[in-house]
Parts: C-alpha cells; sequence; structure tokens
C-alpha cells in the first residue's frame, strides 16, 4: 500500500484543464513561492496520508461524464513513489474503461520547471504516464492583475513563466492551443466549494485568479458583513 499526503479530493473542477475534471491536491510543498494562494498545503502533515487505492477507488465511482483529472498542490513531485503509484492507477483504470466513454486525459501541475523534472529519472517515468504538465513556480508579478482593472488572464496558468506541456497525442489535441498562448481571455477562471469537515464549514476557491483577485473578494465580503476568518492566501 502505497500512502499519498492528500490535501483534497474533488469534483467536478471546471477551472483547472479542460471538460468536467476531477481534482486531486497533494499536501507538502517547500518551493514556497512568494503569493503563493495555498498556504494550507505547504506543511506535509503525516495525518493527511491516504492510500493510492482509496484515491483510486475515489475516482472510479465519479459520474460520467469525466473528461480528465487534474493533479495539484502543494508540490506533487515532492511524493514521487506515490505519484507515479497515483498516475498509474489512473492510467490503468482508464485503460479498463468503456471504449464508448469520452477519453480521460491526466493534467499535472509542478512548481518545478519542465527542464528540471525532464533531468530526473523518477519525474519522467511520471511524466510519461501524464498527458500534460503546467510546469514552472508561481511568480506573483508575471500574473496578470485582476480586481477592478484586469482584462486578460492566463489559461490554466497562474503566472507567464509557467510552461503547459503536452505529452501525448491526446495531451497535444487537448493542451497544444494553450501552449501556444501567452495572455487570452480564459474559461471558468475559479470555482467555489463548500465542505462540511470535522472541522467545520471551509469554503474553498478552485482554480487560478489573477493577482488582486482574492484581496479584493476578501474586501467584497468584509463590506458585506461575511468574514473570512483564516485564509490559504496571506501568513
Ligand atoms: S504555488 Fe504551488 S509550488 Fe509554489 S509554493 Fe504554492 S503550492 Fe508550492
Amino acid at each position: 500500500m502505497t500512502g499519498l499526503l492528500l490535501a483534497k479530493a474533488h469534483f467536478p473542477v471546471t477551472a483547472l484543464g479542460p471538460g468536467v475534471r476531477a481534482g486531486i491536491w497533494t499536501q507538502g510543498c517547500t518551493l514556497h513561492c512568494h503569493g503563493c494562494l495555498s498556504r494550507d498545503t505547504w506543511d506535509a502533515d503525516p495525518a493527511k496520508e491516504v492510500p493510492v487505492e482509496a484515491v483510486l477507488g475515489w475516482l472510479a465511482s465519479l459520474p460520467e461524464p469525466l473528461h480528465g483529472v487534474t493533479i495539484s498542490g502543494g508540490e506533487p513531485f515532492q511524493q514521487p513513489t506515490a505519484l507515479l503509484a497515483l498516475v498509474r492507477g489512473i492510467r490503468a483504470w482508464r485503460d479498463g474503461r468503456p471504449r464508448e466513454t469520452m477519453p480521460l486525459d491526466i493534467l499535472v501541475y509542478s512548481g518545478y520547471v519542465y527542464s528540471r523534472l525532464s533531468r530526473s529519472a523518477e519525474s519522467r517515468e511520471i511524466l510519461e504516464a501524464c498527458d500534460a504538465v503546467i510546469a514552472g513556480p508561481y511568480v506573483d508579478r508575471l500574473n496578470p492583475a485582476g480586481g477592478h482593472t484586469g482584462r486578460g488572464s492566463l489559461l490554466w496558468r497562474g503566472s507567464a513563466n509557467q510552461r503547459v506541456v503536452p505529452l501525448s497525442p491526446l495531451g497535444a489535441e487537448r493542451y497544444g492551443p494553450a501552449a501556444g498562448n501567452d495572455t487570452q481571455e480564459a474559461g471558468p477562471r475559479m470555482q467555489v466549494s463548500v465542505d462540511e469537515g470535522p472541522e467545520g464549514r471551509r469554503v474553498y476557491y478552485i482554480g487560478i485568479p489573477r493577482r488582486g483577485d482574492m484581496e479584493h473578494l476578501s474586501e467584497t465580503l468584509d463590506r458585506a458583513g461575511v468574514r473570512a476568518g483564516d485564509v490559504s492566501w496571506r501568513p
């Protein structure tokens, strides 16, 4: 049994890759990018460990349509053994799905640049099982401004330095256009989910806001009398 430190799993996800997707966020990241909006995923908390098989079981229970799986973090590549077991497990399950179902792609995010990932044999094995990777650290100043003034946004990427790299024919078909574009009007950038957990109700924002969007949202909530409490995008 391989254990994965898991921050969250959610379905449906529509803001991180094409179509209707399952989202898996790993727990633990030592990269600490300035302006990271997911600081709650930094701590490699062993209490968050779940068997990879349980994540695969959850995926298999999801309804159609399911066009893809997005793995983000945290930093997924800081758990290489579990990540490899996960992506290989997804591949095996995908290959066993009925032929008439929509092909399912695997997209993985990483804060490491692609050249570094492709130098490591361990990371290459993981990438070989994926259809696309969006690679590179989040650089706040390279994220288009949002709030009142924002116009453009980056499709599926947090900042312009990040590279969309297709890794398979299916990846080329679905991610090839995004790989060549810098700034464009994107599809849905953000979605909201409300989960009831042992610590009470938590609101999750899924997707990639533009620079300043979360501050703008906090101010709007404050004005409406809603206190955001602890948030993942501030120290
Ligand atoms: S943006 Fe991603 S890679 Fe960077 S610190 Fe946050 S979780 Fe880690």
